[in-house]
């Protein structure tokens, strides 16, 4: 398998650190509101790796960050009037509820960035013992300077870099492009006790903490939104490895959702929150959409981008369908056809594997048609592990449990309105014997009826 790293900018053959295991970091969201599609791409691009990583037959170890602390949640709360950790809390379960939806893997820890704080106070012990930071009145700085690999990951030059975003006008710091590791309390705001006073952490900080609590000095992939690459990947990497870390052997972005050709922003509006997306499409949709670009490329979105890739899938949807009702329901193999694999082993082309993909759903088709029951099985089990990888098989227990499935359940009020109507009808008839043959039958179904003044309920019996 080779992969882009962003590193060295080339691809390269995917080897893990140790064998038959892959260990994978990726920055997970800031916990500040409700999660749109823009923001979803990469836990949907890095459950596509991660899937397709296991069924090639390693073992993977995903951990993805909740930043649970920052300015825009402290501003997020005064707007909300709220504590900050309700804020957290509530939008930290917004974004899982949106990984789910989307039939997202959960990953092996996702762990909040204010319960590392003990694990960040260590690294910049470590840190400022070797040179690579300095406390100001409070603060922890980074020195820029004093490690030379910085803007390597970006591939920029030292000096060629603007000062650091939240401390510009900062005149305490050595070099203006120096970054907060931590920042002294301010009144009102949250705050944890450190050698060099109270306050609270940068975000870079945490992510290099985390990393290597959960991965170890030294891990294979550390993944990530385009957008991230700098300030944040960049300062990750200086603090880990000036800290003595080797951290992420691959470095891995995927791009943006992008419209009308920008990053797509909050500033949107709601109509793009995944929780409504999905009121147009049906989240399984939504994941094949959003799945189906490289992800490396920006995808344009727009509804009726999406409305194609609906239309795209239920072609496959419907193939899955006929065929299972022809050929029966299958086993999924441990192989899938090897174009398919070639394809995604080529830095997760998942374009050219959809067209693998499609090109088995013609054939599987053109056996439908034909009658040819063989050959429609065969293609059903190829078109069903691929689906599988993609994380997007229909009949997978992800998409068929309808726990939460309303139209299913309007469709079942709908029928036993009718058999409840059909019952009245005949009670006015005074036909009891077909009355009660209603109600029985319902009955065997688990449907228990009950009369009251304002008509007649159903229940499901427990
Ligand atoms: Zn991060």
């Amino acid at each position: 398998m080779r992969l882009y790293d962003t590193a060295s900018r080339t691809l390269r053959d995917f080897t893990p650190l140790t064998p038959g295991h892959v260990s994978m970091y990726v920055c997970g969201a800031t916990v500040q509101a409700a999660p749109h599609v823009g923001h979803i791409r990469s836990g949907v691009a890095f459950d596509v790796l991660a899937r397709w990583l296991r069924f090639s037959g390693y073992e993977v170890t995903l951990v993805r960050n909740v930043t649970d602390i920052d300015d825009k949640i402290l501003a997020k709360a005064e707007t909300e009037n709220r504590p900050w950790w309700a804020v957290a809390t509530h939008y930290e379960r917004e974004f899982q509820n949106a990984y789910a939806i989307l039939g997202c893997t959960p990953p092996a820890a996702e762990p909040r960035a204010t319960g590392h704080i003990t694990q960040m106070i260590t690294l910049m012990q470590q840190l400022i013992e070797r040179g690579h930071a300095y406390s100001a009145d409070g603060d922890v700085y980074f020195d820029v300077r004093s490690f030379a690999e910085y803007g390597n990951l970006s591939g920029q030059r030292i000096d060629d870099l603007l000062p650091a975003g939240d401390t510009a006008g900062d005149t305490r710091k050595k070099d203006p492009r120096d970054f907060a590791l931590w920042k002294s309390a301010k009144p009102g705001e949250p705050s944890w006790p450190t050698p060099w006073g109270e306050g609270r952490p940068g975000w870079h900080l945490e992510c290099s903490a985390m990393a290597q609590a959960y991965l170890g000095k030294a891990f294979d992939i550390h993944g990530g939104g385009l957008d991230l690459v700098f300030p944040h990947h960049e300062n990750e990497v200086a603090q880990s490895k000036a800290a003595g870390s080797d951290f992420a052997n691959f470095w891995l972005h995927n791009a943006w959702v992008t419209t009308s050709g920008e990053k797509m922003s909050k500033s949107l509006g709601n109509s793009l929150l995944v929780t409504e997306v999905v009121k147009r499409v049906r989240p399984i949709e939504l994941r094949w959409y959003l799945a189906s670009a490289h992800y490396r490329s920006n995808l344009e979105f727009s509804d009726a981008a999406l409305s194609e890739a609906a239309v795209a899938f239920s072609r496959v949807e419907n193939f899955v369908q006929r065929a299972t009702d022809l050929a029966g329901s299958i086993d999924l193999p441990a192989q899938v056809v090897p174009a398919f694999a070639s394809a995604l082993n080529d830095d997760l082309n998942v374009p050219a594997a959809l067209a693998v993909l499609q090109n088995s759903v013609t054939a599987g088709n053109t056996a439908l048609a034909a009658k040819e029951t063989g050959a429609v099985k065969s293609a059903l089990i190829e078109v069903r592990a691929m689906l599988d990888v993609l994380g997007v098989d229909p009949l997978n227990v992800t998409w068929t449990s309808g726990a939460n499935d309303d139209s299913l359940t309007e469709i079942a009020d709908a029928l036993i309105q009718a058999r409840i109507a059909a019952r009245t009808t005949a009670k006015a008839e005074k036909d009891f014997a077909t009355a009660d043959a209603i109600r029985d039958e319902l009955k065997n179904i688990g449907v228990v009826l009950e009369d009251g003044a304002d008509g007649v309920r159903w229940n499901v019996e427990r």
